[in-house]
């Protein structure tokens, strides 16, 4: 990858769909991949379908999408694009439409057969290059819509893991805080949280450069400008594309340094818990900083004074307001989680050495158990 490189075209603000429909002249027919109900609630699916219609673009809605997607699924929703003969395909949603996109635009054009098995998605070795995508996020936490990344569940490992490749990189990006104003306050919270989680995590991170330093230190002014919103649950659309766009750069920020332990622990709290993804990070994050925080403490202070933090403890009692539970987890099932998610590969990017039992001892804290 370059030292710089999210080659997503990103349009911002109010009714960008309505007002760049000629941009959806990416084909003939559109692949429409979204979740059971965001499109729809969102408005985003309407405006899309709008602006198709008065481009002369046909197009077919795949409204399957669950919840941190299976690889079986995503590659049931490529079997429906390559037999709609779609020519390329447009996400709407959170975080797990956007990535199943990427996943299905991988299988539309490389069905498996004697040469492509399911799982060589994993390998970033396409004979075909991928359809290409458009985003429109109706979350703000994942920047999926400027990852390479997709992230699926895969039951047979009993994990989620991610793939990662230039050619699943959107080649458009909508954002418009419309979208996102009427989400649960709950989805608001984690997925904040994520972004935050995203903007940390590269910013210690060891594969941390000063380009990525400059747009995480953006991100992070950005979204610390809404945590009482957050508190309090009250946004305006200009704030939400704000907070969009704080999400979008997180999402610039990880596209290079990749995530840390926080993210690979939380991924087994979201298999075996079904604790959505910014949640499950959002329980770590506390117990990252602090950790990070002794090897790289001038970047823990700047966090702090751009998200308006005074103290580290305030990190602590404010992820405590925003992500109220109580999860039932043993020390047995985290024992058994840390064998598989110690050898992840971003724990070797995380700023503090972590063995097996210093990975044990965070998921003990931060879990109190
Ligand atoms: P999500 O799983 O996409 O959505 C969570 C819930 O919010 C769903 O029930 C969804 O409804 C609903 N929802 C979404 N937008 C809505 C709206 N505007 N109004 C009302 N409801 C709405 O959540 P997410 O946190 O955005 O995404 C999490 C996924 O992204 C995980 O699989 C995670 O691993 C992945 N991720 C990917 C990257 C990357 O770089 N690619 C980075 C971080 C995380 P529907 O079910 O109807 O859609
Ligand atoms: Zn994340």
């Amino acid at each position: 990858m370059e030292n710089l490189l999210v080659p997503t075209k990103v349009f911002m603000g109010n009714d960008v769909i309505h007002n760049n429909s000629a941009e959806f002249k990416m084909g003939k027919k559109a692949f429409i991949v979204t979740g059971k109900s965001s499109g729809e609630k969102s408005g985003a699916l309407r405006d899309v379908c709008d602006a198709l219609s008065r481009q002369g673009i046909s197009y077919f809605i795949y409204d399957k999408v669950n919840n941190n997607p299976s690889i079986e699924e995503v590659y049931e929703g490529g079997i429906k694009a390559r037999e709609e003969n779609a020519d390329f395909l447009i996400g709407i949603g959170g975080g797990s439409p956007l990535d199943a996109a990427k996943a299905i635009s991988v299988y539309a054009k490389n069905p498996v057969d004697g040469n492509f098995e399911l799982y060589d998605i994993f390998k970033d070795n396409y004979k075909n290059e991928p359809l290409p995508m458009i985003a429109v996020p109706t979350t703000a936490g994942t920047g999926s819509e400027t990852t390479p990344y997709s992230i699926l569940t895969l039951h047979r490992e009993k994990t989620k893991k991610s793939f990662a490749s230039e050619s699943v990189f959107y080649k458009k990006a909508f954002l418009d805080g419309k979208y996102n104003l009427n989400i649960p306050l709950f989805v608001a919270r984690n997925t904040y949280v994520d972004a935050l989680c995203h903007l940390i995590e590269g910013y210690t991170n060891k594969k941390a450069t000063p380009d990525t330093d400059k747009v995480a230190e953006e991100g992070l002014k950005v979204m610390g400008k809404y945590k009482d919103n957050m508190l309090k649950g009250s946004f305006l659309r200009d704030e939400c594309t704000e907070l969009l766009y704080g999400s979008m750069l997180a999402g610039c920020v990880i596209a290079h340094t990749g995530t840390t332990i926080v993210h690979s622990m939380g991924y087994p709290l979201t298999y075996y818990k079904e604790i959505p993804h910014g949640r499950a990070n959002g329980l770590l994050l506390y117990e990252y900083m602090k950790r990070a925080c002794a090897v790289k403490g001038e970047k823990i202070d700047k966090v702090l004074r751009f998200l308006g933090f005074s103290e580290l403890s305030d990190v602590a009692s404010y992820l405590k307001a925003i992500l109220p539970g109580d999860e039932k987890i043993s020390i047995d099932e985290v024992e058994e989680w840390t064998k598989t998610t110690i050898q992840a590969k971003n724990v070797l990017s995380c700023p503090f050495d972590v063995d097996y039992d210093g990975e044990v001892d965070m998921f003990k804290i931060c879990l109190e158990l």
